[in-house]
């Protein structure tokens, strides 16, 4: 049996997105005054980045683990679950 690496479970689920309704909203104003951008760093799926100057996170593909919301030091996220249907659907433990 093959053992699949973190990558290639990631690679197995699925999203069904609930499109234009993002369950992760980033307050600009206050995620510039951040000095940390823990986020960039802290979510496992790698879904924050940085363009033209703000913090932008692809919603879309996230794990729902809560991570980036714990590690936002500057009180920038409203996070919540997606709607009941919408989000991620693990295939893989
Ligand atoms: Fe990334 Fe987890 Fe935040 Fe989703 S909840 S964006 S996977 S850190």
């Amino acid at each position: 049996m093959k053992i699949l690496t973190d990558t290639e479970k990631l690679a197995l689920d699925k999203y069904e997105v609930n499109e234009g309704q993002p369950h992760i909203l980033i307050n600009q104003e206050l995620c510039q005054a951040c000095s940390t951008k823990n986020c960039l760093f802290a979510c496992p799926a790698s879904l924050y980045s940085e363009q033209d100057g703000e913090i932008i996170v692809e919603w879309a593909g996230c794990l729902e683990c809560g991570t980036c919301l714990a590690v936002c030091s500057n009180n920038a996220l409203t996070w919540q679950y997606p709607e009941g249907g919408f989000g991620i659907i693990y295939r893989y433990g």
